[in-house]
Order: structure tokens, then sequence, then C-alpha cells
């Protein structure tokens, strides 16, 4: 059994024909075997945790497990469906561009973020909405709109947003049972400060746009 799988929401990293993202992941990333998930005891009850754990392994003031994912771009074929867990974590924790890797576009209305309505959106959508797709820089954006064929189909905006709060995570939930960690194959969205974090192997870093204002399908600055 993998890891890491595909994600519930139907998001998807942009695609470019002439440049792979730097978020998507490749096929020749192997994920870390599930043999090496542990049961740790501590204070606050059992959490889920790696044999040979180390402090990179874990994020956030929830200290949450992150998927092992081997850091290989560029081997292999790029799997367009799927994030790399380190790339996607480093991209919108840093606010770097999805596509490029370099600092995302800000300016006075805020960061540059492509959305589209997900189930778990509030009614008040995109103001509010819940992401785990990394900003882009303007150049990016541009290109995003004009060649990612998941756009074509879908209605979306193009947003500045004033506070990309950190939100929660998304990944594999398991539950502690006598036989150790089970799962099932649904994905979960957990936020900050959720006690199930602690049996969560999480797979992206999710951030909510707060005072947002949507520029529409052009670039405003
Ligand atoms: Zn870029």
């Amino acid at each position: 059994m993998s890891m890491v799988r595909k994600t519930q929401v139907p998001e998807c990293p942009i695609r470019k024909p002439s440049v792979v993202p730097y978020v998507v992941l490749w096929s020749g990333e192997q994920a870390g075997p599930e043999d090496d998930l542990v049961v740790q005891l501590g204070s606050g009850g059992p959490r889920l945790g790696y044999r040979n754990e180390r402090p990179e392994d874990r994020a956030g003031s929830d200290q949450v497990l992150c998927g092992r994912v081997e850091q290989a771009w560029g081997s292999g074929r790029p799997l367009y469906d799927s994030l790399h867990v380190g790339r996607q974590y480093v991209a919108m924790y840093s606010m770097k561009c999805q596509v490029c890797g370099q600092p995302a576009s800000r300016n006075k209305d805020g960061w540059l973020f492509l959305d589209w309505r997900k189930p778990h959106d509030p009614p008040t959508w995109p103001e509010g909405s819940l992401t785990g797709m990394p900003p882009l820089c303007e150049a990016h954006a541009r290109v995003s709109i004009a060649e990612c064929p998941y756009l074509r189909d879908t209605e979306f905006v193009v947003l500045r947003v004033r506070t990309p709060r950190l939100w929660g995570f998304s990944g594999t939930p398991y539950t502690l049972t006598a036989d150790g960690w089970k799962t099932h194959e649904c994905d979960a969205l957990l936020p900050i400060g959720d006690q199930n974090l602690r049996g969560l192997l999480a797979s992206r870093l999710y951030r909510e746009l707060r005072n947002v204002t949507v520029v529409g399908g052009g670039l405003a600055d």
C-alpha cells in the first residue's frame, strides 16, 4: 500500500507543456515504506511516528508527521495529478511560485493565487477558500491560465490575497487499533489544533484565503 495517495479533493497542479512545475511529483521519486510507521507514546497519548524519525519529518505547531518521499526532481516522468509532499510544503509555507519555485507575486492587494470552487469551500467563496495549491508568480499565472487543460473546463478566479492564513493539512488518516495503525482509502482535511492530526500522515499544507480581491482573468497591478 502506498503511503501517499491522490487526494480526493479535485485539485491539480498547473500543467504547462514546456516546463514541469516545481511542485509536481516524478515517477522516480519513491514514497517511504508503510513499515516505517510506528506508535509513539507521549503525554498527549499515542501518535503516528517513524522508526528512525528525524526532526524534519514533522511540521507546524501540531508537529504533524509528513509523508516521506525521495527528492529526485526530473527522475522518470512527471505525474501531473500528484504533488511532491516536500516541495508542496516548501512552496505553500514559504509562498513560492508552484511552477518555478521562485518567490510568488505580491502587491498592495496581496499574494497571487488561482482558485476554483471545491466541495469544502464556504458559501462566501472565494473569500475563505481553503487551498492546497501554492501561489504563483505573475508570469506563471498568465501561462497557467493560457495552457492548463484543467482550467480550460473550470470556472476559476485570479485572486490577490492579503491574508493567506496557515489553516491545516490533508493526508492519510490512521486509526490506532489492537493490530497497529489502520487506514481507509479516503483522505482527511484537518485544521491546525485538531486532535486527529496525531494520526495523520500529511501530504499537503493548506491555507485559508482571507481578505481576497478578485482580479478576474487579468493580472491587476
Ligand atoms: Zn513562477
